[in-house]
C-alpha cells in the first residue's frame, strides 16, 4: 500500500476569492531565468521577523508542500492542539488587510512592513480587542458577516511583538494551527519563511516512499511497456534502495517521479521537503527548491504531479521532469526538461537527493538499462474529436454542448473527447456530459456551455444549476444562462449535468424553540443544509434588527453569539435562508433573554 498524503485529500480552496493583484503577473521566460539566478538567502532579511507564537516552532506544514491545486504558501505552525494562543506581529508595520471568512485562511490578518514585506496570519480564532471592535462595527453597519477590508497605514500600526490576534482553526483547516506567510509586498509572491532565519528541531532526513518511470512519447517504453512503472523503496541504513528484484530497462524519452516527504522530531505530520535533485550519471538534470512561489502560476502544480495517481487517491508522486507547458518558478536547474533519453545498450545510473530545510538528506540510487527500440510503436487508438493544442485557445461545439479552453490551460496537446449518457432522473434536465476524463489536469478554468432539454417553462429554468458528478457526490457549480446554454467555468474535466434544485434549504434550530428562556445560553445555533445548489444567502434579525450570524461550513452551522445587540426581555427572532437558485426558508420564534 502506497503512502497517500492526507493533506492532498483535503478539499480546500484557498483561492475561493481572488487575491489582490492575483492573475496580473504571469511569470514569463525572462522572469523565470531571473528567479533562477536569485540566491535564496537574499530573499528575506535574516532575524528581522520574530516567531509569531510564544512557543518553539514545530511545523504541521512546510512552505511549498503539495496541496490540492496549489503549493502551500506558508508555514503551518502547530499550536499544540490548542486555540487562543496570542499571535504576535512578526515585525513593526501596519495592519493592511483584515479578512473574516469561513473559507480559505478563515479569519486572517495581513501586516505590511516598511522593508517591503507583508506577513499573513491565518485561521485565527479572533483578533485583538481593537481590531475586533473595528470589524464588528463594520459588520453591523454593512449587515454583512464576511469581510475583506483593506487599510492604509495609520489605522492599526503595530510594533514587533504586539498581540494582534489569537490562534484558532477558522477557514479550511482540519485542526488548530497558525498559517504564517511572508510575501513580497510589491509582487505578492510568497517566500519561504524559513529563509528569515526561523529554526525548528528536525534531525530526521526526509522519507522516500517510491518512484515511478514514465514513458513520455509514443516510442518510449519502460520494461517493454508503454505505461508507467511504479516501484516502492526500502531503507538500508542511511540511504534508500528500490524494493524491486528485477532489472529495469527503458527506451526513448523517459521521465522519473518520486514520492517523498519530510518528518521532524516528535512531530507526526508529513511535510514537504525543501529541495529535490535528480542526477543522471552524476550530472544534475533536475533541481527544484522551495524558496519562492507565484500565485499566478501556482496551479501549474497540477501538471507537475502525477495527477491521475493523486486524483484517484493512489499515491502522491511528483514529476522530476517538465510537461510541455510548465510555468512553475521552483526549478533551479533543468537539463532537457529533466527528460532522460534512453538508447539501446546504454545504462543510466540515477540518483535522487532529497533535502529538508535543516540539511538532512536522503538518497536513492538505482540503475536503468537501455532497452531495444520497440518493434511496435504505441498508438492511442481511442477515438477523439479534435486535437487541442496547449499553446492555443481551443473551441469545440457538439450536440447540446460547447467548450472553450483558454491557451495555456492544458499541459500538453490533447486528444479532445467527450461522451454523453442519458439520465432518467426527473431533476436532471440534460444528458450527462463526460468531458475528457478526471485524470487530465488543468492549470486554469475553462468555459463549458450545456443546453438543457427543450420545452421547460421559465419558472423551472431559473432553478437550474450545473452539477459535477464525482463518484456518488453531486457538486453544484452554479451557472448562468447565456443564449440558451447554462454556462459555467469548471476547474476540472469530468462529468457534468444540468439539474433542477426544487427544494428549499432546511433550517434546524439546535438550541432554541418557541418561547425558550435563553438567559443561560451564550449563543443561538442553527444547522442549515441544502440539497443541491447550496446555501448562498442568510439573514437573521432580532426585533427586526440585523444580528451578526457567523457561519461554520465544516458542520453546516450558523450561530449568533449573544452581545450588546440583544438585551434582556422578550424578543422576536427571524432567520431567512436561501439557496443559490432562490429557494427560501424562514424560521421565526419568540424567546426570552
Ligand atoms: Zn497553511
Amino acid at each position: 500500500m502506497y503512502f497517500r498524503n492526507p493533506k492532498i485529500a483535503r478539499s480546500i480552496s484557498f483561492f475561493s476569492k481572488p487575491l489582490q493583484g492575483f492573475g496580473a503577473r504571469v511569470l514569463g521566460v525572462w522572469g523565470l531565468i531571473f528567479s533562477l539566478s536569485l540566491p535564496a538567502q537574499d530573499l528575506l532579511p535574516k532575524n528581522y521577523f520574530i516567531n509569531p507564537l510564544g512557543i518553539p516552532i514545530t511545523l504541521a506544514g512546510t512552505f511549498g508542500e503539495i496541496r490540492t491545486d496549489h503549493y502551500h504558501t506558508g508555514l503551518d505552525i502547530r499550536t499544540e492542539g490548542r486555540e487562543g494562543l496570542p499571535v504576535h506581529a512578526a515585525a513593526k508595520g501596519y495592519v493592511s488587510r483584515i479578512v473574516v471568512s469561513p473559507y480559505g485562511y478563515g479569519n486572517a490578518l495581513y501586516i505590511t512592513h516598511p522593508d517591503g514585506f507583508v506577513t499573513v496570519y491565518g485561521h485565527l480564532n479572533r483578533f485583538n480587542n481593537a481590531i475586533t471592535t473595528y470589524v464588528k462595527e463594520r459588520q453591523y453597519k454593512e449587515e454583512k458577516y464576511i469581510q475583506d477590508i483593506t487599510l492604509a497605514q495609520g489605522t492599526f500600526n503595530v510594533n514587533q511583538g504586539d498581540t494582534i490576534a489569537f490562534s484558532g482553526s477558522t477557514g479550511a483547516v482540519e485542526g488548530p494551527h497558525l498559517h504564517f506567510e511572508i510575501r513580497d509586498a510589491k509582487t505578492e509572491d510568497p517566500i519561504n519563511p524559513m529563509l528569515a532565519g526561523y529554526t525548528t528541531v528536525d534531525n530526521l532526513p526526509p522519507i522516500i516512499r517510491g518512484i515511478a518511470l514514465y514513458p513520455l512519447d509514443d516510442s518510449s517504453t519502460v520494461n517493454g511497456k508503454h505505461q508507467p512503472l511504479y516501484i516502492k523503496t526500502e531503507k538500508k541504513g542511511n540511504y534508500y534502495v528500490l524494493n524491486y528484484s528485477n532489472n529495469i530497462s527503458a527506451y526513448g524519452s523517459i521521465g522519473v517521479g518520486i514520492n517523498c516527504y519530510d518528518v521532524a522530531d516528535k512531530v507526526e505530520s508529513h511535510n514537504g521537503p525543501y529541495s529535490k535533485i535528480l542526477k543522471d550519471d552524476n550530472d544534475t538534470i533536475y533541481y527544484s527548491r522551495m524558496d519562492i512561489l507565484n500565485f499566478a502560476t501556482i496551479r501549474y502544480i497540477n501538471g507537475h504531479v502525477d495527477y491521475a495517481a493523486i486524483h484517484n487517491r493512489i499515491d502522491t508522486l511528483e514529476y522530476s521532469f517538465l510537461q510541455d507547458n510548465d510555468k512553475l518558478n521552483i526549478y533551479k536547474k533543468l537539463v532537457n526538461k529533466g527528460r532522460i533519453d534512453f538508447k539501446s545498450g546504454k545504462a543510466h545510473n540515477l540518483e535522487y537527493v532529497i533535502n529538508d530545510f535543516n540539511g538532512n538528506t536522503s538518497t536513492l540510487e538505482f540503475k536503468v538499462k537501455g532497452d531495444e527500440r520497440p518493434s511496435k510503436i504505441y498508438h492511442d487508438t481511442t477515438p477523439y474529436l479534435a486535437i487541442a493544442k496547449w499553446e492555443k485557445p481551443f473551441e469545440y461545439a457538439g450536440k447540446g454542448m460547447k467548450i472553450e479552453i483558454p491557451a495555456g490551460a492544458l499541459f500538453n496537446n490533447l486528444h479532445f473527447r467527450y461522451t454523453t449518457d442519458t439520465t432518467n432522473s426527473h431533476t436532471e434536465i440534460s444528458p450527462v456530459y463526460n468531458i475528457q476524463d478526471n485524470n487530465t489536469p488543468l492549470s486554469a478554468t475553462y468555459t463549458l456551455m450545456l443546453k438543457p432539454n427543450p420545452d421547460l417553462p421559465d419558472s423551472l429554468m431559473k432553478k437550474a444549476v450545473v452539477v459535477r458528478l464525482d463518484g456518488k457526490k453531486k457538486n453544484s457549480i452554479g451557472g448562468k444562462w447565456e443564449n440558451g446554454y447554462m454556462t459555467v467555468n469548471p476547474k476540472y474535466f469530468g462529468s457534468y449535468v444540468v439539474m433542477l434544485d426544487l427544494y428549499r434549504p432546511v433550517i434546524k434550530p439546535l438550541n432554541i424553540f418557541e418561547g425558550k428562556d435563553m438567559s443561560h445560553e451564550s449563543n443561538i445555533v442553527f444547522e442549515v443544509t441544502d440539497n443541491l445548489s447550496g446555501v448562498s444567502y442568510y439573514r437573521a434579525t432580532v426585533d427586526d434588527k440585523w444580528i451578526l450570524l457567523q457561519s461554520n461550513p465544516k458542520n453546516n452551522t450558523l450561530y449568533y453569539n449573544f452581545d450588546e445587540h440583544v438585551g434582556k426581555g422578550k424578543h422576536h427572532l427571524r432567520l431567512a435562508v436561501s439557496d443559490a437558485v432562490g429557494n427560501t426558508s424562514v424560521y421565526e420564534t419568540e424567546f426570552i433573554r
